[in-house]
Parts: structure tokens; sequence; C-alpha cells
């Protein structure tokens, strides 16, 4: 029976609107949060009750919720020019000065910018960008992408046959043939019992290696990975992991995709989630934290191996037959360019790993006094704190998912926005958090 009242809002929403990543008949029972304001790290409800938003919305928002400047340059770049598009050689003007200044802070040399609108159409992009890149070297039969089991990477088809959850596959019959998934280099439940942190890295490569060898490598064409999974479970790989798999990857000639959607801007403590695990990719996609989610934008940076690859592939006048109508748009151009000076003028980078250390120590604190806490896990301002029924045998709790979810609505009472994943929670505040904000999360 559902207690929402007739001609509400949450009446309205139930009828009108489907929401994503939402039970739909829990839903029209239970009813929307409604939130109808923000101010700084802080979001009001419809009641006017406040809430920490812990996870930046979807681990985005890393200006927080009113930034006056965000909202000055989406109104100027407005009055100037509303629209404009990148097909056919034309650009508008503030798309210009956004692709140099990403390429100015590309760790891949002599980069170029790619825009889209989403995180799930940067990493297809990337894929397509792939096949690009080895069919222009005649190398056609390789089309394979090799993803990770707990990776997210989006929800349009290829996007998601690229995640390692199963929630994005279930109802839809994915992944589609070609996506494969290789291991998740979780620190705490993958190593068998004995096995060292260097060893449980070898084997992660050794299975990455055996998948390639029975594939055959020549049908291989990318391997995509986030730096720290975030939907995943906030996954930190262990010291040497990336290393050890691009020695795999590149031995082959497949091309390594970074997914820095989440991680890019800041979020991990380096300008690059790819520089905090020693990542070294020839594309990497971002969304998210370019604009501070003021806008739907998104990028790739793609090196001059893929660049050369195009320009070879459309050697006879062809055209790159790829481009979202928003690509590049002007509002969101300009959106992104203001979030970037302000990182800059926030110093982001020892900000976040100041907050990072205190956020750290803090959980670290509450985990001492607490008897369902096994791991506290995380790199700059992106952590997970994971319950279980016994942390000396790391034995989780049955079903999985029940005590994050009461945790989750605990943690509503106490008006803080965390996200459960299984018995796993989130924290992944806006980078703007201050040490006041730290110690009033960490008390919520
Ligand atoms: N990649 C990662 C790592 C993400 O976390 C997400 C979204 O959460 C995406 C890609 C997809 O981005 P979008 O939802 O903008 O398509």
């Amino acid at each position: 029976m559902s207690i929402i009242p007739p001609n509400s809002a949450d009446r309205r929403d139930v009828l009108f609107h489907l929401h994503s990543q939402t039970n739909p008949r829990l839903h029209a029972r239970r009813g929307p949060l409604v939130m109808t304001r923000g101010e700084g790290i802080h979001v009001f409800d419809s009641q006017g009750k406040r809430y920490l938003e812990a996870m930046a919305g979807l681990w985005c928002t890393s200006l927080g919720f009113s930034e006056a400047r965000l909202k000055r340059a989406a109104a100027e770049a407005y009055d100037r020019l509303g629209f404009y598009h990148t097909f056919s050689h034309k650009t508008p003007a503030v798309t210009i000065d956004l692709a140099e200044k990403l390429v100015a802070l590309s760790p891949i040399p002599e980069a170029q910018a790619y825009f889209a609108t989403s995180g799930s159409e940067a990493t297809e992009t990337m894929v397509k960008m792939a096949w690009i890149y080895h069919a222009a070297r005649g190398e056609t039969r390789r089309r394979k992408i090799i993803a990770r089991d707990r990776g997210f990477h989006g929800s349009t088809i290829v996007a998601a046959s690229m995640c390692g959850l199963p929630r994005m596959h279930r109802e839809f019959g994915l992944p589609l043939p070609g996506f494969l998934h290789t291991l998740c280099p979780d620190p705490y439940r993958g190593p068998l019992p004995g096995e060292d942190m260097p060893r449980f890295v070898a084997r992660l490569a050794a299975a990455l290696e055996a998948m390639i060898l029975e594939e055959g490598p020549d049908t291989i064409a990318a391997f995509i990975a986030e730096p720290i999974n975030a939907a995943g479970g906030v996954i930190v790989p262990p010291e040497g992991y990336f290393p050890a798999i691009e020695a795999v990857l590149r031995r082959h000639g497949i091309l390594v995709l970074a997914d820095e959607v989440v991680c890019g801007f800041g979020r991990t403590g380096n300008m690059w989630g790819s520089q905090t695990v020693g990542m070294t990719p020839d594309m990497m996609a971002m969304a998210k934290g370019i604009s501070s989610s003021y806008f739907p934008i998104s990028a790739v940076l793609l090196g001059r191996p893929i660049q050369e690859a195009m320009a070879e592939m459309n050697k006879d006048g062809e055209i790159f037959g790829h481009g979202f109508t928003n690509s590049g748009h002007p509002v969101g151009a300009a959106i992104a360019l203001e979030t970037l000076r302000i990182y800059e003028e926030m110093d982001v980078v020892p900000h976040v790993r100041a907050m990072g250390e205190r956020l750290r120590a803090g959980l670290r604190s509450i985990a001492g006094r607490s008897r369902i806490v096994g791991d506290v896990r995380g790199a700059g301002l992106m952590f997970a704190v994971e319950l279980v029924a016994d942390p000396a045998t790391r034995a989780g709790f049955e079903p999985v998912g029940r005590i994050g979810a009461r945790f989750d609505a605990e943690a509503l009472n106490n008006g803080l926005i965390i996200r459960p994943m299984g018995d796993a929670i989130a924290l992944c505040p806006p980078l703007i958090i201050d040490a006041g904000g730290v110690d009033e999360l960490l008390e919520r």
C-alpha cells in the first residue's frame, strides 16, 4: 500500500517519471526524495531538511551545489552563443580553449581532445577509436575489448557491456559478444589464503595473459579500466598492478584505455587517477568533474598514434563518421573551463590530499571503535568502508546488501548522503569540502 498523498509532487513523480537505477515497485510505494536547493557541500529536500552530500551527487559535483562562478560562466556563454556544433570543420570558439586546456593537463603526450556529453559516450568513443587504430594498421580482426569484473563504464550498450557488474547486464542479455572481463584487483577479497600482494598481482597478470592467448592476441583491440573502480566498491589496486598488467598488454599490441570519469580532475589526490596508480594510457575518457556536472559534457584525450591512424583511415577524403549534436557545446565548454580555473585557483591536488588524510584518519578511528568495519580504503577524497560480520575472518553479512541498505537509511535520517555498494559504504564528497565539513561528515 502506498503512503504517498494524492496530487502531491511525490505522486506525480511516481506516475510520470521513470527513475534510473531504482526498483520500480519500491519507488511506487516509497516515492521520491525530492531535492530543491544546494549550498556548498549540502543539499536541501522539499521539506527543508539539510543533508551533507558525501557522494558529490554521483561522484561528480566536485565544486559543490551552488558555485556562483559556474552559473555566471553559463549565463555569459548563453549570452554569446546558445549553441554551436563541431561537425564539418565548425566549432564554437570557447571549445578550442577547452581543448587546449585539457591537452595542457594531459599526461598523454601530444594529445587531442574529442568532446561528447556523457561518460558512456566517452568510453564508447574510445572503443571506436581503438577499432580504427587497429584497422588502419591492417589488423581488422582486433575487435574484442577486455574490461574487468566490478568495473563501471556507463549504460549505453557497449559501455554497459564493458561493465563488470551483473546488474548492468541482467535485464538486457549483455555483455555483447566480444566484451570480456578479467579479474578485479581487490586487495581485500582477491588474494588466496596466504598469498601476498606481489604474488596476487602476478596471478592477475598471468590470468590476463592466459585470456589473451586463449582468445588470440590478434583479436583483441583494447583493455579498459578505471584507475580506481568507483561503483564497483572503490577498489584501489595493489602496488605494481597496472605496470604488471600493462607489460602484458603491450607485449600483445593491445591499447590501454583509462576511464577517468570519476578519478579525473583531482579526485584521487593527483590530477589524474592514472597518475595515482601508475597507469600510462593511450586514451582516456573524462566527464563528471570536468564541469562539476553543472553541464553534461565529457571528453576523450587521444594520443598521437590514434590521431595518425584516424588520418590514415580517412586518407581518401572520407570523414570520421562519429559525433554527437552536443559535442563541444559552447555552454558546456565555458562551464568546464571555469571549473578547471577554479581547480587551479584552489590548488585542488594538495587540498584533496589534506582533506583525504583527515577523512581517512577519522574513518580509521571510527573503525577502531566498531565491531563491523572490515576495511577502510580509498585515495584522495574517494573512500569505501566495508561492513562485515566478522573483521577477523572477513566474513560478510547475509544477505549481502541488507546492512548497507540499513546504514544508508540511518545516514539519511542523520542528514548524510552516502552510497551503499552491497555492504561497502562509499564516500566521495565534493572536493571543496574543508576541515569543518570533513568533521561534520564523520560525526553524522
Ligand atoms: N565511467 C565511470 C567510471 C562512471 O562512474 C560512470 C558513471 O557513473 C560512467 C563511466 C558513465 O558516465 P555517464 O553516466 O555520464 O554516462
